[in-house]
């Protein structure tokens, strides 16, 4: 089973985007695939067609409740399963404060799963919360999304950070699986810029020890692509909503590349596209 936290403590940089299509991707190769949704705003859960509340018991009663996953967990297409958020999550903080080993509750409820997962991704909310804690705390693997912005880089060191102390005090087996470049423009020369800073940023920190030591940055690019912003409010992933787009092609790419295979490299080849569709990146 691989667990991937999806973290970066940025709202906007496409966690939610890449957690949801991710799995979604990967449910349709046949892999057993559970997205966990931590953020109390409860964004991969209606991109994932519930409804917060309305859909039963969530994770906060997994977290404060000690309700198991499998009685809160939600099938929503074929090996697709979601366990949802509600906005009380968000009170989940100070409610557990007196509790011991509050960061290890969702860890604990993932090894006592009764069914077992391919892949487990979890959505993090824009914080280093205990919410957060929780998901690195369970997670072997961490993807960071990041938006290729002049400040991008930003924030990053206290990430990593993070990670390092969990990885050292909690869960030695986390590690930093890569970077993904999100709402990506192609031809632009500022991403290329931005991908130097960051091949430059991990190499200045690369130590053996590290958890981020084999972390690579995805060849895979997600490029802006409006079909991407309009499938949640569908409640439709990407390969539902518009399976021919730019969106669903850069998704299947990346579930591709992170299982090892080649990725699809078709983001340099932008500009051999018909003039209509290089006019606007985006509409495709
Ligand atoms: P986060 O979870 O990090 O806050 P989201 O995944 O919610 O970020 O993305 C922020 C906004 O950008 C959302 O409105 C989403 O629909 C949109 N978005 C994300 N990725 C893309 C993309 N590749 N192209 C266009 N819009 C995107
Ligand atoms: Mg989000």
């Amino acid at each position: 089973m691989r667990r991937i936290a999806v973290l970066n403590q940025k709202g906007g940089v496409g966690k939610t985007t890449t957690t949801v299509n991710l799995a979604a991707a990967l449910a349709m190769e046949g892999h057993r695939t559970m997205v966990i949704d931590l953020d109390p705003q409860a964004h991969a859960t209606l991109h994932l067609g519930l409804l917060p509340g309305r859909s039963g018991p969530s994770l906060y009663e997994v977290l404060t409740q000690s309700r198991s996953l499998a009685s809160v967990r939600r099938q929503v297409a074929p090996n697709l399963h979601v366990c949802g958020s509600h906005i009380d999550l968000a009170g989940a903080e100070l409610e557990l404060l007196g509790t011991v080993g509050r960061e290890v509750i969702l860890r604990d409820q993932l090894d006592a799963d009764v069914d077992k997962f391919d892949y487990v991704l979890m959505d993090c909310p824009p914080s280093l919360s205990v919410l957060t804690l929780n998901a690195l705390c369970a997670a072997t693997e961490v993807f960071i999304p990041l938006q290729a912005h002049f400040l991008a880089l930003h924030g990053l060191s206290k990430l990593l950070e993070t990670v390092h102390l969990v990885s050292k005090r909690v869960n030695r087996d986390l590690k930093v699986g890569g970077i993904i470049l999100c709402l990506y423009d192609t031809g632009t020369r500022h991403g290329a810029e931005i991908i130097e800073d960051l091949e430059g940023f991990f190499d200045s920190r690369r130590t053996k020890a590290a958890p981020w030591a084999d972390a690579k940055l995805f060849q895979t690019r997600i490029r802006r692509n409006i079909r991407l912003a309009e499938c949640p409010s569908f409640g439709q992933s990407i390969f539902q909503y518009a399976p021919s787009s730019r969106g669903a092609e850069d998704y299947a790419s990346l579930a591709s590349e992170i299982q090892g295979r080649a990725p699809a490299a078709i983001w340099e080849v932008a500009e051999d596209r018909p003039a209509d569709a290089a006019a606007d990146a985006s509409a495709a």
